[in-house]
């Protein structure tokens, strides 16, 4: 097989974008595709729905940030992001009570998805040497049994048709990838698949934190008692990076969730301590 010199990464998220960086160390030319346009700023897009709700990014995804593109963290920091070590900017009720408060040895850093993930974009794009293939949805792969020798995109403005060659293609589509299916239609046999479902359900709000409460205060963590059998609740209070707190509250399967904004603080009053509850209220900010 002769070297790979055009790469294709199919997905412009977290994971393309750093996939995209280190094959352009070693491939002649790297294109990412990507249904959405990437927003130029810390905003919202559609094909990144779960970031409306906490993330965080913990310390040994952080050291590998930074040596993959140096400078990344303090950029972060230097923005608003703030850094929680771990366990003593962390107040968290673990099954067996309220967790110890020791000196930091791991951490995370602590900011909104879109502004993560801009922050990481940029840098990678500013170098140039990555082209970004927006509006642009993936069909399948072209190629054969033997060998994938690129995608098919659709416009999405025009409608057109378009085959992209590569030597080397990536999918980095996330969740919803239709990998299994593209080889498949290759008439590879098939792929095998585990699930694992964790059921999970999420509901986020985001507040104001109050006047002295912006730097240095707590990061708060109220998780559920595994020894209950029953669905699970827990509920976070994370600081972001614009001052604001993102209050995400979560459930196992069958615990229900708010769906509605008057039912998110009775919900988080239900939680085993009412911490979350007393930080979420009464200072909405969106
Ligand atoms: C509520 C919640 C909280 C989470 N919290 C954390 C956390 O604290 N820390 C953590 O590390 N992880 C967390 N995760 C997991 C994290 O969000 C994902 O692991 C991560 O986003 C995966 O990144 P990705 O780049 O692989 O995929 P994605 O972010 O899903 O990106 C896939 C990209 O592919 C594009 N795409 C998809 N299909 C097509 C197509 N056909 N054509 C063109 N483009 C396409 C999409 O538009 C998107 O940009 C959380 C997830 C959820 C749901």
């Amino acid at each position: 097989m002769t070297e790979p010199k055009r790469g294709i990464v199919l997905g412009g998220g977290w994971a393309g974008m750093l996939a995209a960086h280190v094959l352009a160390r070693h491939l002649e030319s790297v294109t990412v595709v990507e249904r959405d346009v990437l927003p130029d700023g810390p905003r919202h897009r559609k094909g990144s729905p779960q970031a409306r709700h906490v993330h965080v990014l913990w310390s040994s995804g952080a050291r590998i940030v930074d040596e993959l593109l140096p400078g990344t963290i303090d950029r972060l920091l230097g923005a608003g992001a703030r850094r929680v070590g771990f366990h003593e900017d962390l107040v968290t009720l673990t099954s067996h009570g309220w967790q110890h408060r020791f000196p930091p040895r791991q951490y995370a850093i602590m900011c909104t998805r879109p502004f993560l993930d801009w922050i990481v974009r940029d840098q990678i794009l500013a170098a140039g040497r990555i082209s970004v293939r927006s509006r642009a949805e993936i069909l399948d792969l072209a190629g054969d049994g033997k060998r994938v020798a690129g995608v098919r995109v659709r416009d999405m403005d025009t409608g057109a048709l378009e085959t992209l060659e590569a030597d080397l293609v990536v999918d980095a589509s996330g969740r919803g990838s239709r990998l299994r299916h593209w080889l498949s239609s290759l008439e590879l046999p098939p792929v095998e698949e585990d699930i694992v479902d964790a059921g999970i359900a999420y509901a986020t709000r985001v507040f104001r934190a109050p006047p002295g409460a912006t730097a240095g205060f707590p990061a708060v963590n109220v998780a559920a008692d595994h020894r209950v059998r029953e669905p699970g609740r827990f509920g976070v209070v994370y600081p972001q990076e614009d001052g604001t707190w993102m209050v995400t509250l979560s459930c196992t399967r069958g615990a229900g969730l708010p769906t509605h904004d008057d039912d998110f603080l009775p919900y988080a009053q239900t939680l085993r301590h009412p911490l979350v509850a007393d930080l979420s209220h009464p200072r909405r900010a969106r």
